[in-house]
């Protein structure tokens, strides 16, 4: 049942995405319309497609490099692809929607003078050389490197929140997102949590990048999902950018450890060479978020994957 009293307009970019159906999907149970616009570069109508019997959720097919018109109390800007392999494949694209897709929100925000939330990324702070990070961290980014259209835009992206809200007084979110796993993650795009998950199931080997001892700290998708919309509620004052993130760190080795005991596979580990530039550690700190948001995260990694190999049995073995 809609309730009118609190519900807004709300633009969620990148809609069809990984995080952006679970976030379109929390939305609307809370009684809110909802936008998604899209342009399916990563994304999938698969994702979304039980929401589209709603009333209240409307997608538009739409690039964000380029102007959008409608009228909205909010917006959600999460279009980029956001895994090595996309965000690599085409890094001019890539770069122009972190860049070109930010103005265009933040002009589109500024006229309607309404909030607007940036995903950004924990890979603002590179291969870090503080642990665990936190949000006073500069960074330590290669900015000629295959990761740098996706680092550098989200980085100059932050920038241009930054100086929209300086400038026009423009209320702005930003978001340091962390590792983030969980169903309807995209099966082939090469993320860590779905690349073993899914050798794991068809008995194929599990490829480790380098020695398998780079760390990275795994966030379950619903507690990523809560941990946005309290920010975008949060006092008008708090800007961040805030970390979010599950600071449970475990390196890649066993991950795949854990992935193999928990399917029962017979996977072997394949040991491959270490992409250039990949962090060495990452987990993020998230006192800000524990004093601002009044969040953290619930879920344990044993029970995430349990759900996330679950979603994998059913949706891409079965399919
Ligand atoms: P995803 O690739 O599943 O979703 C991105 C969505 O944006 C896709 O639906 C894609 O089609 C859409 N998109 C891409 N370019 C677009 C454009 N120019 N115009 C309109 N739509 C466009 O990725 P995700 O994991 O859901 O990530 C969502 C956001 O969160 C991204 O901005 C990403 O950088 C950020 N983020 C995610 C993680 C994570 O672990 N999942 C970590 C840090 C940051
Ligand atoms: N990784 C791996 N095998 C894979 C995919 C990824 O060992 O099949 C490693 C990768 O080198 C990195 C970590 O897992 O150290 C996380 O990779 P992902 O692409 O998921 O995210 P990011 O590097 O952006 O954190």
């Amino acid at each position: 049942m809609k309730n009118f009293d609190a519900s807004k307009r709300i633009l969620v970019t990148g809609g069809a995405g990984f995080l952006g159906s679970h976030l379109c999907e929390t939305l609307l149970s809370q009684g809110h319309e909802v936008i998604c616009a899209d342009n399916f570069y990563t994304g999938r109508r698969s994702n979304i497609v039980h929401l589209l019997p709603n009333p209240y959720f409307e997608v538009i097919r739409h690039d964000i490099c380029f102007p959008l018109y409608v009228e909205v109390d909010e917006i959600y800007n999460l279009a980029c692809p956001a895994s090595p392999v996309h965000y690599q494949s085409d890094p001019v694209q890539t770069t122009k929607t972190s860049i070109h897709g930010a103005i265009n929100m933040l002009g589109l925000a500024k006229r309607l003078k309404v909030r607007i939330l940036q995903a950004s990324t924990s890979e603002v702070y590179g291969d870090p050389e503080i642990h665990p990070q936190t949000e006073d961290y500069w960074g330590h980014v290669n900015p000629i490197g295959r990761r740098s259209c996706y680092d550098e835009g989200k980085r100059c992206a932050e920038t241009l929140f930054f100086d929209y809200h300086h400038q026009t007084g423009l209320q702005i979110k930003v978001a340091r997102i962390f590792n983030t796993y969980g169903p309807r993650m995209y099966p082939n795009d090469g993320r860590v949590v779905s690349n073993f998950i899914i050798q794991a199931l068809t008995g194929q080997d599990i490829t480790v990048y380098g020695d398998g001892s780079q760390t990275r700290s795994f966030c379950y998708v619903d507690d990523l999902i809560d941990g946005l919309i309290r920010l975008m509620n949060s006092p008008k004052e708090f800007t961040g950018p805030v970390n979010l993130g599950n600071p449970n760190e475990l390196t890649i080795r066993e991950l795949a450890e854990k992935v193999i005991e928990m399917t029962g596979s017979s996977s072997k580990i394949n040991w491959e060479p270490l992409p250039t530039d990949d962090p060495v550690r990452r987990r993020p700190d998230i006192t800000l978020a524990k004093k601002n948001l009044d969040w953290q995260p619930g879920m344990n990694l044993a029970k995430g994957l349990e759900k996330t190999i679950a979603y994998f049995r059913e949706f891409y073995l079965n399919s």
